[in-house]
């Protein structure tokens, strides 16, 4: 080997085409060849291009050896050692990287994690929705008010939340400028938690533009494989994650932890189809299920997917979301969540785990660290006529610093009585 062809082998822009069909796994589809939910319809493909050019040829945010760290915890997890806290906004918007704003998510998710760490007894692994959690699947692609339509909003990576044409026009610029406010981020976290004596806070956001994973994904010098570079655990959401789609098929090309949500249709079998696809090997840390049933659901739908896939003997995390499937419109016309039932599904999840002698892994939330006005309940109670206050979030509802601490409270007790 010559020295021209010892640098190109180490330039990720000379590196094989991640998105490429893998050599090694007869008959495998490239992900560029499926179909992908949810991506935006931008209309300069050739503006889109010139970003995603230019960001592949950029630093990652995260390197392969802390993704795998990651992943040694989250196998800490997946063997019932240590437990999740992972949370963070619904959306994080470019607005929001003011130092105080980072730092009070920051604090907020410590204290979750020395909380539910002292219930369980057990070390706690933080992961923010943080430093990358740009983008939003929507329900519908376009949004109606007072007879005009747009396009919805589907995260500052792609369009802006003001409701007019051009602030919905997806824009690839806001990709580069997502890139850019993760770092921002990240470098405050590493900046508060890089202290050698402190353990380390990862990042994780919603694997959703497929263009702008693969162009931060890296070639691996040390071994080969591809890493996502966006962040530390990349999860692919529940409306994205179709077995034959291109999100599942880009997951099962990184080697990052990866994590799934499950909603209450999600079947045993369609749980250990992804437990085939994404942890062939069956290594404990690679896969977390992070199931969103809602409070009324999870009794009765959890129990069937635990016992299939522990009796199968694949060891993934089982980490709680419990916002998701609790979401509803207030008499007030908000998006909101009740505290009451986000602690409800959450005492619902020990139980079944209680009952079925698995580990209940951890819990994945929506807060901020701000007194936002939100979801409705908590100590210091927010009514359905307080939303209106302080809700500032550009997408789902999230409890404020005082409702993500009783959750914690409430969910310790659990613990303790379990
Ligand atoms: C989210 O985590 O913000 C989200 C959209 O979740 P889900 O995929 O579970 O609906
Ligand atoms: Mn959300």
């Amino acid at each position: 080997m010559t020295v021209t062809d010892l640098i190109a082998s180490y330039d990720p822009a000379l590196a094989p085409d991640p998105l490429a069909p893998d050599p090694l796994v007869p008959g495998h589809v490239s992900w560029r060849d499926l179909p992908a939910a949810q991506q935006p319809d931008w209309p300069d493909q050739s503006a889109l291009a010139a970003v995603m050019a230019d960001l592949g040829s950029c630093a990652p945010l995260v390197l392969p050896e802390e993704s795998d760290r990651l992943r040694d915890r989250l196998a800490a997890v997946a063997r019932g050692e240590a437990v999740l806290i992972q949370g963070g906004d619904c959306a994080e918007t470019f607005g929001g990287t003011s130092e105080r704003q980072i730092r009070a998510k920051l604090t907020t998710l410590d204290q979750m994690a020395t909380v539910l760490s002292a219930a369980a007894g057990l070390p706690a692994i933080r992961i923010g929705r943080i430093a990358g959690q740009y983008s939003k699947p929507r329900s519908n692609p376009t949004e109606v008010i007072d007879g005009l339509e747009l396009p919805v909003y589907r995260g500052d990576s792609v369009n802006s939340v003001e409701f007019t044409p051009e602030a919905r026009r997806p824009d690839p610029e806001r990709l580069r400028r997502a890139y850019h406010s993760s770092a921002v981020t990240l470098n405050l976290i590493r900046a508060v938690t890089g202290g050698a004596e402190t353990e380390a806070v990862y990042t994780s956001h919603e694997a959703l533009i497929l263009d702008y994973e693969a162009a931060l994904t890296r070639r691996d010098s040390r071994t080969g494989r591809y890493y996502a570079g966006s962040g530390h655990l990349l999860w692919i959401g529940e409306r994205t994650r179709q077995l034959d789609g291109a999100h599942l098929a880009f997951a099962a090309r990184v080697d990052n932890p990866v994590a799934v949500k499950l909603g209450p249709s999600a079947t045993a079998d369609e749980a250990m189809a992804l437990i085939d696809l994404l942890d062939p090997e069956r290594e404990p840390g690679r896969l977390t299920f992070i199931t969103r049933m809602g409070a009324r659901q999870i009794r009765d739908v959890l129990p069937e997917l635990v016992a299939k896939v522990t009796a199968s003997g694949a060891q993934v995390a089982w980490v709680c979301d419990p916002m998701h499937g609790n979401t509803f419109t207030s008499p007030t016309g908000h998006k909101t969540r009740r505290v009451a039932d986000i602690a409800d599904e959450a005492e619902g999840f020990l139980a079944v785990h209680r009952e079925l002698g698995t580990h209940p892994g951890g819990f994945h939330l929506e807060f901020t660290g701000d007194f936002v006005t939100e979801c409705v309940g908590g100590t210091d109670e927010v009514t359905f006529e307080d939303l209106g206050r302080r809700y500032e979030s550009t997408c789902d509802p999230r409890l404020n610093r005082g409702q993500a601490l009783d959750l914690a409270f409430s969910v310790a007790d659990r613990y303790r009585s379990a």
